[in-house]
């Protein structure tokens, strides 16, 4: 698989065990950290905290991107997919509510084999998948009954705005099928009784500065589609990086209160009910963990 690699839309068909494709990483299993971590929405968290291991590459690349030093590869340790598996386990074993695979697009069949092994050996939390939504729906079929809640982004409508940001002007396409296979898979969502998900979907939408129509066309879209049979969750903690500036000088700022509660408001006329919305003040870089924690 990994010797011709078209595991993601980007189809680079490089050997990956000696060339790095757009996700720049190898063959070789690299994360940038493994911890609980306390950001995700409350039915993830909750107060114990989520057990997220964020993998090192990224195939999608989105000049805005908040974790740049991880999705350029260039921090991270390699670890087997049995030292995952033992991840896993020792997350549990912190109080986890959940394992959080953090982009792992470029790594499915080592999560699938990896996940196998943990619950071959007392892993009992749900898996929840949080992707860019830029996969191929092939490659998420591998997932069924390894992943219980997917968390993708839908980060725009507009293909010329995907283009612009993620070099990926076919990403509006991609993403309504990747959420439609993920809907297929895990269904409507289903809570615990302390509100923690065990199953489902939870589209995640990123709102940029200056682009509310964007998001706005995004939320009409997953209602109509899915009515209440998904959550939706509507960020306002997009963070200028200090790479924006110079190239994308329209983002190199906050979005405003006025432009968030504009999404709020039309998201509640059109009837959403199944929704998490921020606080504005998490919008600081100081929510961005920092990456080189490793449990082992
Ligand atoms: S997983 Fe990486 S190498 Fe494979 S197609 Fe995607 S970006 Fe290219």
């Amino acid at each position: 698989m990994f010797n011709s690699c078209i595991l993601c839309p980007r189809n680079c068909g490089v050997d990956r065990t000696t060339t790095l494709g757009v996700c720049q990483v190898s063959n070789r299993v690299k994360i940038a950290r493994a911890a609980l971590h306390f950001w995700e929405e409350p039915c993830i968290s909750g107060t114990k905290g989520s057990g997220a291991v964020f993998f090192s590459g990224c195939s999608l690349h989105c000049v805005f991107c908040q974790n740049e030093k991880i999705s350029h590869g260039q921090v991270g340790k390699e670890v087997t997919i049995d030292e995952l598996a033992e991840i896993y386990l020792a997350l549990q074993n912190q109080g986890a509510n959940n394992i959080n695979l953090v982009t792992g697009t470029h790594y499915i069949p080592q999560i699938v084999e990896s996940v196998k092994i943990a619950k071959a050996n007392g892993l009992e939390i749900p898996i929840i998948y949080n992707t860019s939504g830029y996969e191929k729906a092939e490659s998420l079929k591998q997932l069924e009954g390894i992943v219980n809640t997917y968390l993708p982004d839908f980060k725009y409508m507009d293909s010329s705005l995907a283009a612009k940001y993620s070099h990926a002007a076919d990403y509006p396409e991609v993403v309504k099928e990747d959420i439609a296979e993920m809907v297929r898979q895990c269904g409507t969502p289903v809570f615990d009784d302390n509100g923690f998900i065990q199953s489902g979907v939870i589209v995640r939408q990123l709102l940029l500065p200056g682009h509310v129509k964007d998001a706005k066309a995004i939320i009409k879209y997953l209602y109509e589609t899915y009515s209440d049979n998904i959550y939706i969750s509507m960020m306002s903690q997009y963070t200028p990086m200090p790479q924006i500036a110079a190239n994308y000088p329209e983002l190199n700022r906050r979005v405003t209160k006025r432009e968030y509660d504009s999404l709020i408001n039309y998201a509640i006329d059109l009837g959403v009910e199944n929704a998490f919305i921020q606080d504005r003040a998490v919008a600081k870089e100081s929510f961005i963990p920092e990456f080189n924690n490793y449990l082992n």
